[in-house]
């Protein structure tokens, strides 16, 4: 059966060989190499695929003008895997992008049935505040609210007259109960994503969205519609990337705000923090005796994922980790005592860089 990723939806396939194959993604490793100062999310392969992302790397090499565009959904609390997009951007800052960074609030407004004013104050506090004090300097970002953008909205009307009702079928499964809204707003996330390349925004050139591959299906309709608009725009097709969505604390296969007690907010105190890392899922063995004996599993483990996409940037600290799980050396009691330390260390500075990030963000948006 073929398989269909729905960017709105919860469960999605941890076989990223097949979805790379089913959805023609290249494999990152190809170009890994070439990437300067590469981030941990490279050399640890948290970023598996691209399309097209060659086109990037030569523009960063010539030091040419590109653009990082994407998107923030107010709908909930921000949690540590919406983070691994705001590492990424501030690579690409550092790297000299022109970053788009869209508060997808029409997104939230449709699909989550939230008010504008409800995203709105979500925005804020949970997401703008938090990439600011991560490190994003959202004062050089090309920072808008999707239901405020006057050229978005014109350029979606404009995408939309060669978008029909059977591709949106084929891409999102839309049916007979989807709304109206909901349908059409395909149409704005691609307007988001080539509106950088207008005239009186830089004009064409490469672009990148750093995505989860729950988002394949938008960057699918953009290329598409990048190519049926090319002699009206000039449309560069937008590049891609995709990076591993983080596990659910309980082990499930996407770590979401809908289910609090598998995630671990950028707002928790460390005592939430311990709570959540005392009931979460391991690779470890029943018992201490069998762990020493037979060795655990970091593959299936979310305390080592966790290290691996935030808490451990050393990477011989983290292999010795690795290879100490796998010979039986520690046990998760000892491991997980480990990874709360470096947790509560990360939530409580990133609690104190949170009161400046909310002066940067209130002059900001006054
Ligand atoms: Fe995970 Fe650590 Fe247990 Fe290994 S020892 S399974 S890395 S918690």
């Amino acid at each position: 059966m073929p398989m269909r990723i729905d960017p709105w939806g919860e469960a999605i396939s941890r076989d990223y060989a097949r979805l790379m194959e089913e959805f023609g993604i290249s494999s990152f490793d190809d170009l890994a190499d070439q990437v300067p100062d590469p981030s941990h999310l490279v050399r640890r392969k948290i970023i598996f695929g691209h399309r097209d992302f060659g086109r990037v790397l030569k523009a960063i090499e010539k030091g040419n003008s590109f653009v990082t565009m994407t998107g923030l959904m107010p709908s909930g609390r921000m949690h540590l895997g919406h983070k691994l997009v705001v590492d990424q951007l501030i690579w690409y800052q550092k790297h000299g992008a022109d970053i788009f960074l869209c508060v997808a609030d029409l997104e939230a407004h449709t699909t989550r049935k939230l008010t504008l004013e409800q995203t709105r104050k979500i925005a804020i506090e949970e997401y703008l505040v938090n990439f600011q004090a991560l490190g994003l300097d959202l004062r050089k970002c090309n920072l808008y609210f999707q239901s405020q953008s006057d050229a978005v909205r014109n350029l979606a009307f404009t995408l939309g007259t060669k978008i029909n009702y059977s591709m949106l079928k084929a891409i999102y499964g839309f049916g007979g109960t989807t709304s109206a809204s909901h349908m059409f707003y395909p149409t704005i996330d691609i307007s988001d994503i080539l509106h950088p390349q207008l005239k009186e925004f830089g004009g064409p050139r490469p672009s990148v969205i750093p995505v989860g591959v729950d988002q394949d299906p938008h960057l699918r309709l953009a290329r598409d519609i990048a190519a049926r608009f090319k002699d009206d725009y000039k449309f560069v097709a937008p590049s891609s990337t995709y990076h591993r969505l983080m596990w659910g604390l309980d082990g499930g296969d996407k770590m979401s705000s809908s289910k609090p007690e598998t995630a671990i907010f950028l707002t928790d105190t460390p005592k939430d923090a311990e709570l959540k890392i005392k009931d979460a899922f391991t690779g470890g063995q029943p018992t201490a005796s069998e762990q020493r004996e037979l060795g655990g599993d970091p593959s299936r483990c979310v305390i080592y994922e966790m290290c691996v996409y935030h808490l451990m940037m050393d990477d011989t600290e983290l292999l010795q980790m690795r290879e100490e799980c796998k010979a039986g050396k520690i046990i998760c009691g000892e491991c997980k005592k480990k990874a709360l330390d470096l947790l509560k260390k990360f939530l409580s500075d990133h609690a104190k860089k949170r009161k400046e990030a909310v002066k940067v963000v209130e002059k900001l948006l006054k």
